[in-house]
C-alpha cells in the first residue's frame, strides 16, 4: 500500500502520522473521487474544525476531525467553489466537482481532513 492514496478512515486505523514537525501536512492531498492532487505536501497547517460548520453530506461525518487551512487559493494545486448554503462557500475539486471537501474561512481556505486522501509513501 505504499504508493496508495489512503482515506482517512485507514489512516485512523493504522495511525499514520498526517503531520510534519512543523504541524504542515506531511502527505500529498488528494481528490477523494477522481485523484487530482489538490494540496502539495508541506504547504497546509493543520487547524481544529470550527464546530459551528457542517459540511453538506459527502461522506458519513458533517464536522471533520480538523481541517488543512491554507492562505490563500493560490496554495492549492487544484480546487473550486461549489454552490454557496446559507452563504458559505465551499470547495470542491476542480477536475471531477467531487466535494465538498472544505470551505472558505475568514481569510482562510480550509480542507476537511476526513474528505481527502493521502498519498501515503510516494
Ligand atoms: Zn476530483
Amino acid at each position: 500500500m505504499a504508493a496508495d492514496l489512503v482515506p482517512y478512515t485507514t489512516v485512523q486505523e493504522t495511525h499514520i502520522q498526517l503531520t510534519n514537525e512543523a504541524n504542515a501536512n506531511a502527505h500529498d492531498i488528494h481528490c477523494p473521487a477522481c485523484k487530482s492532487l489538490i494540496l502539495k505536501r508541506g504547504v497546509a497547517t493543520q487547524v481544529e474544525h470550527d464546530a459551528s460548520v457542517n459540511l453538506p453530506s459527502y461522506t458519513s461525518t458533517t464536522a471533520p476531525p480538523f481541517n488543512w487551512a491554507v492562505p490563500t487559493m493560490m496554495h492549492f494545486e487544484n480546487i473550486g467553489f461549489s454552490h454557496a448554503v446559507d452563504g458559505r462557500r465551499f470547495l470542491a475539486c476542480a477536475d471531477c466537482e467531487g466535494g465538498p471537501v472544505g470551505y472558505a474561512g475568514e481569510g482562510t481556505f480550509l480542507i476537511a481532513g476526513d474528505r481527502v486522501r493521502y498519498g501515503v509513501g510516494r
